[in-house]
């Protein structure tokens, strides 16, 4: 392992951990929080023991006060829905709990996914990897070496994707001594990093970091996870501008939701307001069907016709892919097919 280079963070990267460390996890403090009388949920609260609640303030203030039906809230609310069991959702959903390597998912020929961290800065409710079991395939520091040689070793690949949880959960420092690994790899071409703790933390936009990708022999690309055009304040709007000013491709991929953005008035919102920030439409997943999320299922008939309409009202490069993940199958597998964009 390479000399590990000291990133100064400055006050942005300690803010980002003290909000981590202040997030909501109780569903009576965000709803007080938010001016909402918790007593006709609770009964749903329990879904919290089936996956904890985690809701940090800066994503809470993004939420409309007094709305138990806001966009955002209805994302991170543990609901009494949640219990029940629908033929079809299951608990491995892509059928991922089998990896090359404790941490490391190589399922596409040329590129690896690279579990970094098991946790995330947010708990999303519809989270397909709400079952995963972390505490088996965080590889830690001896795994990153044995995930570090298998890479070394398969010249096929030319791109490792950082994911979790979230991997910028890891400090900054740690993430530059495996930057520094992977660019010693000379196959290597890209480094992508999916991510949304920049959308429920903007601090986490560390300059330091950016400033580390952008001198990166690898061409950085983060994708974030925005559901809704609410989640991009002009804060993380500034912020990504200026990653994208050093040269970092910014794209995002959202997850299709009943009652947060199955609409095409929401979902075209969300595209303008991305490309505002300097970020472009990626794909539009259809949900996973993981146990405890079939109320957030959008059909795909449904899926396609928003689709449709997104295609006559937007230019094509704002027209996200509509894709579902099938267990098993080597790539995305697009619904949108027979659409044509404009
Ligand atoms: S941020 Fe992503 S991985 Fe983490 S809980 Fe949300 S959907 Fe799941």
């Amino acid at each position: 392992m390479p000399a590990m280079i000291p990133l100064n963070g400055g006050d942005l990267h300690i803010n980002w951990q003290k909000e981590l460390a202040r997030a909501f996890t109780a569903p009576d403090a965000l709803l007080d929080y938010l001016g909402i009388d918790p007593e006709p949920w609770r009964p749903g609260f329990g879904a919290r023991r089936l996956f904890p609640m985690r809701v940090p303030r800066p994503f809470a203030d993004k939420m409309r006060p007094g709305d138990i039906h806001d966009p955002l809230l209805r994302q991170v609310l543990p609901l009494g829905e949640e219990f029940a069991e629908v033929p079809g959702f299951v608990t491995d959903p892509l059928d991922e709990h089998d990896s090359a390597l404790p941490g490391l998912l190589h399922k596409y020929r040329s590129r690896v996914l690279l579990v970094l961290r098991g946790g995330c800065a947010v708990n999303c409710r519809y989270c397909f990897r709400r079952h995963f079991p972390y505490a088996d395939n965080s590889p830690g520091r001896e795994g990153w070496r044995e995930a570090l040689d298998y890479i070394a070793a398969h010249p096929e690949i030319n791109e490792v994707i950082l994911s979790g949880g979230d991997p910028l959960m890891a400090k900054d420092e740690q993430l530059a001594t495996l930057f520094d690994a992977l660019e010693a790899i000379p196959h290597l071409r890209r480094l992508r990093i999916h991510s949304r703790l920049p959308v429920v933390i903007p601090a986490r936009l560390t300059a330091a970091l950016r400033a580390r990708l952008a001198r990166s022999r690898l061409q950085a690309v983060l994708v974030l996870h925005v559901n809704h055009a609410h989640e991009v304040d002009d804060i993380l709007a500034d912020a990504l501008q200026d990653w994208r000013r050093a040269g970092i491709t910014l794209l995002n991929q959202s997850v299709l939701l009943a009652g947060v953005n199955d609409d095409a008035d929401r979902l075209c919102r969300l595209s303008e307001r991305l490309f505002e920030a300097g970020v472009l439409p990626y794909y539009l997943h259809q949900l996973d069907q993981v146990q405890g999320a079939a109320h957030f299922a959008v059909d795909d008939a449904r899926a396609t016709a928003l689709m449709a309409q997104l295609l006559a009202r937007l230019p094509g490069f704002l027209v996200p892919r509509l894709v579902r993940e099938i267990g098993g199958e080597l790539s995305k597998t697009p619904l949108d097919l027979g659409l044509e964009p404009c």
